[in-house]
């Protein structure tokens, strides 16, 4: 109420008379903080290696605006010289506050346990669009009021109001999740590093694949650059990668199960034999991008635009991916009348369709934009495969972005263009091994 009184005298008679008409509810002020985290064991901080300890000491020693690139690959440990470096400034001063920017929701739950492991007494708010709005408001005003000492969020998050800003972190800049694209537009790597101006404070845009934005600026020195070329740990040793070339395999006469390599089929029976997860990443959703008449060669295009009518079996529909167009599958060829139609090339509802045919003992999960349109379907489809419920996991690019999967040990990415069709990385360095 105090700070209600503080905007406007006549606010808190006015905020009496909404909580009477029901409009406005009153809720424990406690209930601001650390309302979605989950509690977590305190972590202890691991060993930095050279180029590490280099990064943070950079960015540590940076008392005014100071934008960094901090370039590392994959599993190069980027995510702990965040911490360091936010470990750095939340000691410094005992009110300072640490944005950090994620490019997609479904990187959060994991991040905010860490978080929370790393800093187990320090208050972490949560901002994205999967949150209900009270929930969302809740989180906001802990930040607002600078509770929260650690902001973490998607890119609505570059606008929470932070009184003690003092560092901003955003994890893969190069993320196009970052670009607002309706309603009002904006960037949240650059709104970010220009808040981190007008404050003064140093912002660290991390990224194993900068953008060329951010990596021309770094060249004109503009930004400065921190490189990491090790591997934070030596057994996360870069996997060994295998290109299966489809055609190859076809003039070698070995014949392909629904376009799955007799080798990836044979690495998929021994994972599944030694308990260990699969993943195959294939980025094209529905059951086959096109639908064809083998005797006159209708193909299913879209009337509305330039696109193909993707099949979605489950369903029995066609579906336009570009504009939005939906129609019943035909039962035969609308031009010729032969009944004889046939998807043509696979999605990964057709990859599930097979895996459940030639696994039929696997437990198989299917995740993309179709199997988790429900709310919070996504995040106990991620639940189960960190729980190892899950034997052999089939996804667009929901699945490849910033997932710690422990129990992977093979990766299989299918690549629509010659000569690659199918890479199998066993060992690969998303799982480092326990
Ligand atoms: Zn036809
Ligand atoms: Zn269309």
């Amino acid at each position: 109420m105090a700070e209600a009184r503080e905007l406007c005298a006549a606010a808190p008679a006015r905020l009496a008379e909404w909580v009477a008409a029901g409009w406005v509810e009153a809720l424990a002020a406690d209930r601001t903080l650390l309302a979605t985290a989950p509690s977590q064991a305190p972590s202890v901080a691991p060993p930095l290696h050279e180029e590490q300890r280099a990064a943070v000491e950079a960015i540590g020693a940076a008392a005014s605006f100071a934008p960094f690139l901090l370039h590392g690959v994959t599993g190069s440990g980027k995510t702990e010289v965040y911490l360091h470096a936010m470990a750095q400034v939340l000691a410094r001063d005992a009110h300072a506050q640490v944005l950090m920017l994620v490019p997609e929701i479904n990187l959060t739950p994991q991040l905010q346990s860490r978080i929370a492991a790393r800093f187990p007494h320090l208050p972490l708010a949560v901002l994205h669009s999967g949150l209900a709005d009270q929930e969302r408001s809740l989180q906001w005003l802990a930040a607002h009021r600078g509770e929260a000492r650690i902001v973490l969020g998607t890119r609505m998050a570059v606008m929470a109001s932070m009184p003690h800003l003092a560092l901003i972190v955003v994890d893969e800049e190069h993320d196009t999740s970052y670009k607002q694209q309706e309603g009002l537009r904006y960037s949240a790597r650059d709104l970010a590093v220009w808040r981190a101006k007008r404050l003064a404070i140093p912002v660290v845009l991390g990224s194993a694949t900068p953008s060329m934005e951010t990596w021309w600026r770094a060249e004109q020195g503009a930004y400065r650059k921190l490189v990491l070329r090790e591997r934070a740990q030596a057994e996360a040793a870069l996997p060994s990668v295998r290109l299966i070339d489809l055609n190859h395999e076809r003039q070698r006469q070995r014949a392909l199960f629904e376009g799955l390599s007799v080798p990836l089929l044979e690495a998929i029976d021994a994972r599944l034999a030694r308990g260990e997860q699969s993943l195959l990443f294939l980025n094209r959703r529905g059951y086959a991008p096109v639908l064809a008449c083998d005797s006159c060669g209708w193909l299913s295009g879209c009337p509305r635009c330039s696109a193909y009518l993707v099949l979605h079996r489950p369903e029995r529909r066609l579906r336009c991916h570009h504009c939005g167009l939906e129609s019943p599958v035909p039962h035969h060829c609308p031009d010729c009348g032969n009944m004889d139609i046939a998807p043509l090339g696979r999605g990964t509802q057709r990859i599930e369709e097979a895996l459940a045919a030639r696994f039929p003992q696997a437990r198989i999960a299917r995740i993309d934009a179709d199997s988790t349109r429900r709310k919070g379907s996504a995040q106990a489809m991620f639940d189960d495969v960190h729980a190892g419920e899950v034997d052999i996991l089939v996804g667009t690019q929901m699945v490849a972005k910033g997932h710690d999967f422990q129990r992977v040990t093979l990766v299989a990415s299918f690549t629509p263009t010659p000569p690659c069709s199918a890479t199998i990385s066993a060992r690969p360095s998303i799982c480092s091994p326990r």
